[in-house]
């Protein structure tokens, strides 16, 4: 199996108009480095895609991207471009990136052009600033990649920002992480673009310190959170379900919180966050972690404090 690292450079549009055209970010470069199993750079790829909806570069875009007018006038077509860079990947290999946008763009633009999709549904990838962030920092801080470079004293032997040079610089990462901290390469990431189409395609991961769930879509969020999946409560740790302390309750509609109790292993938070796909539907992210007790307090507080507020801005709208 070899890792296929990935960068794109794309235009954005600010009208509305191009917005609603459904294709936000056009891709205008893709730029990738082959890993064998072995993590050694065994091949490189690069392609400028010829601009087909937004002509005009804009400004901002301009400062990121440094293509010339005439370079991205030579370019490919999406559809043709893409299709070169999927025979290059070959048929065994995991999708790794720098932050979590890029195989969601990726998509957006093979959809628009009406070409299959990468996976029928969630696409298991490696996000490398994730990895560095787990093994350098706290897993949850998220870095440029510039910034990641420097730290590891890599040699910046290319400029920054080309597609192909940020997926080599990536890849650079990706090695030392992976010969200081093996064991990171579990912390997968997916890409739900796709979320699962069925039951029976949901996703469940047990990571050493949280459980993730990934459910199929539903028509609204009552439906999603009523789903007795998506609100059961298991410890991650023993597998056996965790009786809820705090029910399920909303901050501002699009994350819940809960607390379990495993008698084994103590308290779990539960965390749900509510998705919302291109066709208006709903899908959920999971999380169950296990926490102190102070940690289940919290939530407890959380809880009173929201409905403080809520009585509070109901009897000021009697008054007024
Ligand atoms: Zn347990």
């Amino acid at each position: 199996m070899n890792y296929i690292v990935f960068d794109l450079e794309w235009n954005q549009s600010n009208e509305k108009f191009n917005r609603d055209l459904g294709l936000p970010f056009e891709i205008l470069e893709i730029g990738a480095v082959k890993l064998n199993k072995k993590l050694k750079v065994v091949d490189k790829f690069e392609v400028v895609i010829k601009p087909q909806i937004y002509h005009y570069i804009n400004y901002i875009t301009t400062k990121i991207v440094h293509m010339t007018k005439e370079e991205l006038e030579n370019g490919k077509p999406f559809p043709i471009a893409m299709n070169e860079f999927l025979e290059w990947c070959g048929k065994d290999y995991i999708l790794c990136i720098w932050g979590t946008s890029d195989i969601t763009e990726l998509q957006r633009n093979m959809m628009y052009y009406g070409m299959d999709m990468l996976a029928d549904g969630p696409l298991l990838y490696y996000d490398i600033q994730k990895f560095f962030s787990l093994a350098y920092e706290d897993g949850k801080k998220r870095r440029a990649l510039e910034t990641a470079v420097d730290y590891l004293g890599i040699e910046k032997d290319n400029p920054f920002h080309r597609a192909y040079d940020d997926a080599y610089y990536t890849a650079k990462v990706f090695q030392r992480v992976n010969s200081y901290k093996p064991k990171t390469k579990r912390y997968v990431s997916y890409d739900v673009f796709i979320a699962p189409r069925s039951r029976k395609d949901e996703i469940e991961v047990n990571f050493k310190t949280y459980s993730k769930y990934i459910s199929r879509e539903f028509p609204d969020k009552m439906v999603a959170i009523e789903d007795p999946r998506v609100s059961e409560t298991k410890c991650y740790e023993c597998k056996r379900a965790a009786p809820q302390r705090i029910k399920w309750f909303s901050v501002n509609g699009k994350h819940y919180f809960c607390v379990a109790y495993c008698k084994k292993h103590g308290y779990l938070k539960g965390k749900i966050r509510m998705k919302k796909t291109d066709d208006g539907n709903f899908y959920v992210v999971k999380t169950l972690k296990l926490v102190s007790r102070e940690q289940a307090q919290e939530i407890a507080l959380k809880q009173d404090k929201l409905r403080l507020q809520r009585s509070e801005k109901r009897r000021a709208k009697k008054e007024n």
